[in-house]
């Protein structure tokens, strides 16, 4: 094994500083009020790769290091010496750690579980800076190596490869990836799992499962992202849907010492997620991208002990009588004293026959840098007149050699900002098309050519487009409610003030009281963010709207 830490060669010298930071006096004595101090031996393991990490250490006395298994040989990923710290983000989350924790030299340390480090991040600002900051920096360390438990196996050119790609980057797991397209030695690692090439994305789960064309919850179940939930404990508050509403209302929620749990049918970050610079997001001069976003929400949430369970989607509101239950993926129920509902919307599909066939290859919902990347140089076409087609066309334009703005109106005035109308004008990579629509999609295994009218003319044109974005506003996730709550004639959930007399009267509202603000025709479940019949779509009011709703949950639990 080399004596040579990975973590602190590669990082700069300020930066290694706030990932290994060395506390002082005062501040090891502040911890150990919330553990005990005990002896450590040379060799002993203090937690196994693999294992949940459960457990926090501060150095008084010896050096304790992390070692990774690397093949048959083992790599020193960072050694820590008196005063310095152990953990990353899985301290906080609960989940399995990727490395072992073993003693170099005997001495002392302070053992504190992870529930009293819990209680120590929330309550002790200045140290929990310092740990926030280093598990932080720690995982963004790992994920830059790919020091992650996953070995992913698959084609850039493949829909499934991407999904798996972005499920893991938004739960902020590390992988590393082996491109099938560019790695000639691949073939040996798929005989030693027994797997051809028909079977990717691959996934080789913690060195041992291997899955083939994995589902996210596959994925979220080999990885152990979820606790088991107990079905018969009665939440405070269970908010379903883990977009920038929903992971505000947890923080909120969460924050004010409430027992919060987070249904999410997919990854953490929703909508927001999938942008690639949101610049109107007030704190963020220079933009902020929505994955950024919502993984400072999401480590947030998991700081002040919010529950969140990771593609567990809601499937049926069991709203018949109190306490309410949702029944989740798998067949589980959970029941709530309060809900808050913040499923926000999907994009409309195009309405073409083979569209499914190429959906991640070579049709995307989302510009990231991950999608940048595949049109490096290439033609694109963007579908919409909205701000996120915008955004998307003004990110894109720097990797593609065109951009083709598709819209069926007239121009952009009535639907866009007119910094991003600006922008696109001013842009030699843009074009925009407008009166004109996508009439068809050729290709085999990734989408080829694209045709599209004009509706003006009449005029068919066929291009050799690869990538297409589809942006073209978006329908509410309500179809899981089934008769539960009022809708609006589009479908997106009435609350307050929105609500009518008819509306209540259909729905039997029991109380004297009207509905809160946010509060739905079910007393005590509220909507909050896309989801809710005019709201405004966009992430500060997404923000805003479950930071409200929080307050009223407290109302509505004190009733
Ligand atoms: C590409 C793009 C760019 C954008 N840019 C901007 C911008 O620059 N500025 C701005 O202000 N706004 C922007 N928006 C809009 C903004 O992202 C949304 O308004 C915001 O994300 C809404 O948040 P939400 O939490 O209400 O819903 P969403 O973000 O839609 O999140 C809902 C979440 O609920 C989950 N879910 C759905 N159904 C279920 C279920 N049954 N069970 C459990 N979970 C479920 C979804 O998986 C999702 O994670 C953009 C949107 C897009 C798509």
């Amino acid at each position: 094994m080399s004596n040579t830490p990975l973590l602190s060669s590669s990082a700069r010298a300020s930066r290694a500083d706030e990932m290994v930071p060395t506390l002082t006096e005062a501040q090891v004595a502040r911890i150990a009020a919330h553990g005990r101090v005990r002896r450590v031996e040379r060799g002993e393991v203090l937690v196994k790769a693999g294992e949940r990490t459960a457990r926090f250490f501060v150095i008084i006395t010896g050096q304790i290091e992390i070692v990774r298994s690397a093949g048959a040989t083992e790599e020193l990923v960072v050694l820590f010496g008196p005063g310095m710290f152990t953990g990353e983000m899985n301290l906080l989350s609960g989940r399995r750690g990727f490395s072992q924790v073993r003693v170099r030299e005997s001495g002392e340390v302070i053992e504190v579980d992870r529930h009293h480090l819990l209680g120590l991040v929330q309550t002790d600002s200045e140290l929990s800076d310092i740990l926030m900051r280093a598990f932080i920096l720690r995982r963004v360390e790992l994920i830059a190596h790919g020091f992650g438990d996953v070995v992913l196996v698959g084609s850039n050119h493949c829909a499934g490869t991407l999904r798996v790609k972005e499920f893991l980057t938004r739960n902020g797991h590390p992988y590393s990836f082996i491109d099938l397209d560019n790695n000639e030695s691949v073939q040996a690692l798929l005989d030693r799992f027994h797997v051809g090439v028909e079977d990717v994305p691959v996934l080789i789960c913690r060195g041992e499962v291997v899955l083939r064309d994995p589902s996210n919850q596959q994925i979220a179940d080999c990885l152990g992202f979820n606790d088991a939930i107990n079905e018969t404990e009665i939440r405070d508050l269970l908010i379903i849907g883990a977009g920038p509403a929903g992971l505000a209302a947890a923080v909120y929620g969460a924050s004010e010492g409430l027992d919060v749990l987070v249904l999410e049918s997919n990854a953490p970050g929703g909508q927001a997620g999938s942008s690639s610079k949101i610049e109107n997001y007030l704190g963020f001069p220079t933009g902020v991208s929505g994955q950024e976003l919502a993984a400072r929400a999401y480590t947030q949430a998991q700081k002040f002990g919010v529950q969140l369970l990771i593609a567990k989607g809601a499937k049926q509101l069991a709203c018949d009588r109190k306490p309410y239950a949702i029944e989740i993926d798998g067949g589980q129920r959970v029941p709530a004293r309060t809900i808050i509902i913040a499923t926000g919307a999907e994009y409309r599909r195009l309405p073409l026959d083979n569209l499914a066939q190429f959906e991640g290859a070579g049709i995307y919902y989302g510009a990231t840098f991950i999608e940048s990347q595949l049109c490096r140089g290439e033609e694109v076409a963007i579908v919409g007149g909205g701000n996120s087609a915008g955004q998307a066309a003004v990110f894109l334009s720097q990797t593609a050699r065109r951009v083709h703005l598709l819209v069926r109106a007239d121009g952009l005035v009535e639907t866009m900002s007119r910094y991003l109308i600006r922008r696109i004008e001013e842009s030699p990579a843009i074009t925009l098309r407008p009166q004109t629509e996508i009439v068809a999609l050729e290709g085999d295994d990734h989408l080829e050519r694209v045709s599209w009218r004009n509706n003006q003319s009449g005029e068919v044109e066929t291009r050799a487009v690869r990538h297409v974005f589809v942006m073209a506003g978006a329908v509410p996730n309500t179809h899981w409610l089934d008769g539960c709550l009022a809708l609006d004639a589009k479908g997106f959930i009435k609350t307050g003030p929105d609500l009518s007399p008819d509306d209540l009267a259909a729905a039997q509202w029991p109380l004297d009281r009207t509905p809160h603000l946010l509060e739905t025709s079910l007393p005590g479940v509220f909507a909050v963010g896309d989801v809710r019949g005019g709201s405004l779509k966009r992430v500060a009011s997404a923000v805003g709207e479950g930071a409200i709703a929080v307050a009223f949950v407290h109302q509505v639990l004190h009733e």
